[in-house]
């Protein structure tokens, strides 16, 4: 019964209870419009919401924690051109049809292309 205590002392923390909110839009807001947008709906409806009923100091903290992990996939697009959630997947992009496939694939499962070594798609979007 200690790690359900545990579980239940970080979800009193105002910080987790906030993306908490964040996740829980996001999910209603995806199944409507698009991921991105859903993002933007989730983080921007939770930070209203806990403006509105709670303090404003853990909102900047949670803004700082999305700024920090988007800055990170920014700066491995840009100076990097590498995608880091689609490493987190193991995958990357075809060249010629520009779907996710497996990190290892050989063969495109799509577009049946043959990879050469450490071959992506130039242009993901
Ligand atoms: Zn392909």
């Amino acid at each position: 019964m200690e790690g359900f205590q545990e579980l239940f002392k970080i979800l009193e923390e105002p910080l987790v209870r906030f993306f908490l909110w964040v996740a829980l839009i996001y999910v209603i807001a995806n199944v409507f419009v698009d991921r991105k947008i859903a993002f933007w709906i989730g983080s921007l409806g939770a930070t209203y919401f806990w403006i509105k009923n709670y303090d404003q100091t853990t909102v900047l903290k949670a803004w700082g924690v999305i700024g920090a992990f988007m800055l990170t996939i920014f700066l491995g697009k840009v100076v990097f051109n590498l995608n880091p959630l689609l490493l987190l997947k193991g995958k990357k992009r075809c060249p010629m049809c520009c779907e996710e496939v497996y990190r290892k694939a050989k063969v495109c499962p799509h577009c049946h292309h043959r990879f050469r070594e450490g071959e992506e798609c130039d242009n993901p979007t």
